[in-house]
């Protein structure tokens, strides 16, 4: 490195340097798992190819001005330098700063706050490049991502749209974790147990409420703990953009308050005491704020996709629940968890449930909603639609009772006694949290039989997927990001098995050809495991198109692979053993081969190594 170094200080510590001349920052691409996304995510996205070495490949990013902050290193003395030279340094650090830094993808300040006064010290650090090919951020989170992660950014083209929140766009393109095995999920520093939720909700669109949460400390000595909360929701429904607020006001722990800070969707908190092992912690959390947005000014809010209560990372969000909800007539509430009560008092609908299964998600949504109710053999559905009643609902409730109870033969009780399905007002997606079945106007619509429509158009095999989410997804719960694979890929499967029982075997055959074609199409661009990265910037399509084929398509087809080797029988009991021995707990891909090799007698190690882990294709 050539150039001259100003240090930077914070009251009487130095924190960090900033650098500005010539050199070259390169790191090692060592993890096999990933080389595939790093190479798409680098050739879409930058001009930088990665170079082969003695054994491992690098990325080496030529430099031309560099932002260094660090918590826990120790840095060698820099030599002095002739103050004169060094003169316009101060003026071209505070340009570099303004410009290049990122608002990034954590809290800065937070992680070094929580390496400085957890225990036992980590290192953490970002250090922010200036290069000719872009902007880049390589950044060590000890504490809480547990990863040390490369980013590449650029300025938001025109094309994409100015924000005036985020002027830049941001690709992942090395992941390492930390303290971890690769293909293990990451151990979260918290683990969320419980959660006790007292919401008051006005028809204005205003709320305030009160989560008492449970957390369990994976490891002894912190003192610090970082929680994702949003600040802001945004709701992009009416053309502009509305920001909506979240106001965290007060933080208890043991009856006394907590000093905390809320910022860029996260909270920083300060505990009473450090960690200790065994001993869970529980903290209660007072919110306010307009954050019941009303879509379209619809006559509905919902809560569930944005993080609006206290969580931790989706590895550390296992919790069981209890609610009650206060709503404003006329908005009648739905939540997560089976009704215990459910009544009127004066201008308010009074909701209590309880959720003895762990969860990963809490989803509350309340409207003029009109209801349809049908039981069968223990379980309930309740279809709520707002925009017309029509004996559609009652259809709908009917089929999705038939679905259940062909899932129950396949793949064991269903796992939860009530299904909320509720009516979006969107055309053609489709979402299943713990006890909710969320569709779109399309399932509605009463001029079509729905029973054809279920069983003869494409939409409808994804409403089956979405119902076998019960099962995969949340009786079987999502480890982490590389393991999504096996929630939507069974979702995907069994999807196609409720077409084989209603459709027959040629439909079934084509729907796993077109799973087949889709897959080989896209196959060499991305790996399953890493498909949440594999992002091509400006190129949004293209992206969808990788991970849809991948995600869904050629998981499946690993799947029918599988079943086609090991045939209908064993396969159906391995997705049987699959939910009864992994329920309530994330599920791997591990566990997968742990049942395989009891079932069919077979390592199929090499098979998803190859298969998942690699981007060829099975015959
Ligand atoms: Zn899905």
């Amino acid at each position: 490195m050539e150039g001259h170094v100003v240090p930077l200080i914070d009251g009487d510590q130095e924190v960090g340097f900033y650098f500005k001349g010539k050199g070259e920052f390169s790191l090692p691409i060592d993890q096999v798992d990933e080389l595939t996304v790093v190479r798409f995510n680098l050739a879409r996205n930058t001009k930088v190819k990665l170079r082969q070495g003695i054994g491992d490949w690098f990325l080496d990013i030529p430099i031309s001005e560099l932002n260094f902050l660090h918590e826990g290193l120790k840095l060698p003395a820099f030599e002095s330098s002739d103050a004169a030279i060094n003169e316009s340094i101060p003026g071209s650090l505070e340009a570099f700063r303004k410009k290049n830094l990122m608002a990034g993808w954590r809290n800065r300040s937070y992680v070094m706050l929580t390496a400085r006064h957890n225990l036992p010290a980590q290192a953490a650090w970002y250090l922010n490049i200036l290069g000719e090919k872009g902007l880049w951020e390589f950044a060590r989170d000890p504490w809480t991502a547990r990863s040390e992660q490369l980013w590449f950014a650029r300025p938001r083209s025109s094309r994409e749209g100015k924000h005036a929140w985020n002027d830049l766009v941001l690709a992942p393109i090395s992941v390492r974790n930390l303290g971890t095995p690769p293909r293990r999920p990451v151990m979260p520093p918290f683990v969320l147990k419980n959660l006790n939720l007292e919401m008051q909700a006005l028809a204005n669109g205003t709320g305030s409420y009160v989560a008492t949460e449970t957390f369990f400390p994976s490891s002894a000595g912190m003192k610090m703990m970082r929680l994702k909360l949003d600040n802001t929701i945004l709701d992009g429904s009416t053309g502009g953009i509305v920001l909506h607020h979240l106001h965290l006001k007060k933080v208890t722990q043991d009856g006394q308050s907590l000093r905390f800070d809320h910022r860029e969707n996260e909270i920083l908190l300060e505990l009473l005491k450090p960690t200790e092992l065994g001993s869970p912690l529980q903290l209660r959390f007072e919110v306010e704020g307009d954050f019941l947005v009303h879509p379209d000014g619809d006559n509905r809010w919902e809560l569930g996709n944005e993080t609006w209560f206290p969580s931790t990372e989706i590895e550390g969000m296992r919790f069981t629940a209890t609610a009650k909800i206060r709503s404003e007539k006329p908005f009648i509430p739905l939540a997560t968890g089976q009704v215990v009560s459910q009544r009127e008092e004066g201008d308010f609908h009074i909701l209590e449930t309880k959720l003895d299964q762990p969860t990963w998600s809490f989803f509350i949504v309340a409207g003029k909603y009109l209801f349809e109710e049908e039981t069968r053999n223990g379980l309930k559905v309740r279809v709520a639609s707002y925009a017309h009643k029509s004996n559609s609902d009652r259809k709908l409730a009917k089929l999705v009772l038939d679905i259940a109870q062909y899932y129950e033969n396949i793949l064991g009780p269903f796992p939860v006694k009530e299904l909320n399905v509720v009516q979006r007002n969107e055309w053609g997606s489709g979402q299943a949290p713990n006890g909710f079945l969320f569709i779109t106007n399309e399932a509605f619509n009463p001029q079509m039989g729905l029973l054809n429509q279920w069983f003869s158009q494409g939409i409808n095999q994804r409403y089956a997927h979405e119902i076998a989410h019960q099962y995969w997804g949340n009786q079987v719960m999502i480890a982490n990001a590389e393991e999504n694979w096996i929630s939507e890929a069974f979702a995907q499967y069994c999807s196609a098995f409720v077409i084989r029982s209603g459709k027959g075997e040629s439909d079934f055959n084509h729907l796993i050809a077109e799973w087949t074609a889709r897959s080989r199409d896209q196959a060499e661009w991305g790996t399953i495991p890493t498909l949440a990265r594999t992002l091509a910037l400006d190129d949004g399509p293209t992206t969808f198109r990788i991970r849809w084929s991948l995600l869904y398509g050629k998981g499946a087809v690993l799947l029918n692979k599988i079943h086609r080797e090991i045939g209908d029988q064993a396969f159906v009991t391995l997705m049987r053993s699959f939910q009864k021995s992994v329920k309530g707990r994330p599920g791997t891909t591990q566990d997968l081969i742990n049942l395989l090799k009891i079932i069919a007698k077979k390592d199929y190690t090499p098979f998803f190594e190859k298969y998942l882990w690699g981007t060829a294709m099975p015959d």
